[in-house]
C-alpha cells in the first residue's frame, strides 16, 4: 500500500483550524535534534512543550515501548495490567501520594482532581462547600473545567455557560487569596511555577501561605505539576522545591516522555471518594503509555538526570544572559531548572512568536509563554554542545529580529 504525499499545506485543507502549526513538518527525532521532510536539522530547545524528557527516540524508551507493543496494548478497566500498577507503585514510593489515578492527559488529570475535590468536600462537609481558587493567567487545559479554573478569559468565555463557584486572585498574591477562600472553598488549584501564563515561579512563602489558608478551612490544596513534574525544576516534583505537601497532585507532559498519559496523585483519605463508578476512562492506565511512563520516571527519578538540571540551567541562564548584554532584548531571564522564561524589553511588547519564528528559520525550536515571553524547555538530558549551538543559533534568530 502506498502512502499518500502530505505537505504543511495539507494542514490548511484537512486539519480544523484551531493550531498554527511551523512552517515545516518534523518527521524524526534523537536526542535534542529533530529533522524536517526536506532534511533540515533543528536544536530542539521545546521538547515537545515540555514532553520529550528524555529527547526523542531515547533508546530505553523505545524498547520498553516495542516489548509491551508484543504483549498487550489495550486490556480496558474491567481488568488491571501489570505496566500500570508498577507506574502507580512507582509514584507512590517517590511521592508523597498513597494511591494514583492513571489517565492520557494533563486536562484529564485535573479534571479528576477538581471533580474529586468537589466529591470530598460533599462527602465530609456539605455540598455549599464547591468553591474553587485558583490563580489569574493560570493554565490547567482545556476541558470546560479546565478553561473555566484556569485563569485566562480568552480561553473559555465563547463556551458558556461555565462551571460556577470558581474565583480567581492574583498568582503570588497571598492576601488576594485569602479574600477569596473561606469554608466554602473545597479547592485551591494551582501551578508551583506558572508555565503557559509566563514562566512565573511562586513567591517565596506563596505556597505555604496557601497550604496553611487550606488547612484552616478543610479546603484540599491541588498542585498541577503537569508542566513542572517529572523532572523540569531539578526535583522529581516542584513541591519537593518547597516545604509543602499537597493533597492532590497531577502529572502529565514529560510523565510518558513523549507517550500520551496523565495521572492523578492523592491521599488514602481523599481517594476514598471516588468509589466504584464515581469516575472513569477507557484508555487511562493502558499498558503501552504506563509501560513507557514507567521507564521513563525510573530513568528520571535518579541523581544524574535530576542533577544534571541544575548545571544545565546554569549553562542556559549564563548564555541568554550574555545574549542580552549584546541586544537588551529581555528586561527579564527567569525560570526554574529547565522550565526558563524570557521576558521581552518593552520595545519588543507582544513579539515572542517573531523570536520563535526566526529561530526556526535558523534551524532552532523554541516556544513562548504568553505574546512576551519567550520560553525554553528542553530535554532533560539535553547534551552541553546541543545547548551551546542552540543558543548560537537563538542569537542568530535575535540578530534577525533586531535588524527588523
Ligand atoms: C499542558 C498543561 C496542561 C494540559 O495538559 P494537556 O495534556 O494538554 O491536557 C494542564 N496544566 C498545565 C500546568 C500544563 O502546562
Amino acid at each position: 500500500m502506498s502512502q499518500r504525499a502530505v505537505t504543511r499545506q495539507t494542514f490548511d485543507e484537512v486539519m480544523v483550524p484551531m493550531f498554527a502549526p511551523a512552517a515545516f513538518v518534523p518527521v524524526r527525532g534523537a536526542g535534542s535534534r529533530v529533522w524536517d521532510q526536506d532534511g533540515r536539522e533543528y536544536v530542539d530547545f521545546a521538547a515537545g512543550i515540555a514532553v520529550n524528557g528524555l529527547g526523542h527516540a531515547h533508546p530505553d524508551l523505545v524498547a520498553a515501548l516495542h516489548e509491551q507493543a508484543q504483549k498487550l496494548w489495550h486490556i480496558s478497566n474491567a481488568f488491571t495490567n501489570e505496566p500500570v500498577l508498577r507506574l502507580a507503585q512507582q509514584l507512590v514510593d517517590a511521592t508523597f501520594a498513597d494511591r494514583v489515578f492513571v489517565c492520557n492527559s494533563g486536562s484529564e488529570a485535573n479534571e479528576a482532581a477538581l471533580k474529586l475535590a468537589r466529591k470530598y468536600a460533599r462527602d465530609h462537609f456539605s455540598p455549599e462547600k464547591h468553591e474553587i481558587v485558583a490563580f489569574s493567567n493560570a493554565f490547567h487545559g482545556r476541558t470546560l473545567f479546565a478553561v473555566s479554573v484556569g485563569g485566562q478569559p480568552k480561553y473559555s468565555a465563547d463556551f458558556g455557560p461555565l462551571p460556577g463557584g470558581i474565583h480567581h486572585a492574583p498568582y503570588n498574591d497571598l492576601a488576594a487569596a485569602e479574600a477569596l477562600i473561606s469554608d466554602k472553598t473545597c479547592a485551591v488549584m494551582v501551578e508551583p511555577v506558572q508555565g503557559e501564563g509566563g514562566v512565573i515561579p511562586a513567591a517565596p512563602g506563596f505556597l505555604e501561605g496557601l497550604r496553611a489558608l487550606c488547612d484552616k478551612h478543610n479546603a484540599l490544596l491541588v498542585f498541577d505539576e503537569v508542566q513542572t513534574g517529572v523532572g523540569r525544576t531539578g526535583a522529581l516534583y516542584a513541591y519537593m522545591n518547597h516545604n509543602v505537601t499537597p493533597d492532590i497532585m497531577t502529572s502529565a507532559k514529560a510523565l510518558g516522555g513523549g507517550f500520551p498519559v496523565g495521572a492523578m496523585l492523592t491521599t488514602d483519605k481523599v481517594a476514598a471518594s471516588f468509589s466504584v463508578g464515581s469516575h472513569g476512562t477507557t484508555y487511562g492506565g493502558n499498558p503501552l503509555a504506563a509501560a513507557v511512563a514507567g521507564r521513563a520516571l525510573e530513568i528520571i527519578n535518579t541523581p544524574e538526570v535530576l542533577g544534571g538540571v541544575k548545571w544545565r540551567h546554569q549553562l542556559f541562564i549564563e548564555g541568554l544572559n550574555a545574549i542580552n548584554r549584546r541586544h537588551g532584548i529581555f528586561s527579564a531571564i527567569r525560570g526554574s531548572g529547565l522550565l526558563i522564561g524570557c521576558e521581552l524589553h518593552s520595545d519588543y511588547a507582544g513579539r515572542a512568536k517573531d523570536f520563535s519564528r526566526a529561530g526556526e528559520a535558523e534551524g532552532l525550536i523554541s516556544l513562548i509563554a504568553g505574546p512576551n515571553v519567550v520560553r525554553f524547555a528542553p530535554a532533560l538530558n539535553i547534551p552541553e554542545a546541543d545547548v551551546t549551538e542552540g543558543l548560537a543559533r537563538f542569537e542568530r534568530a535575535v540578530a534577525r529580529v533586531v535588524k527588523g
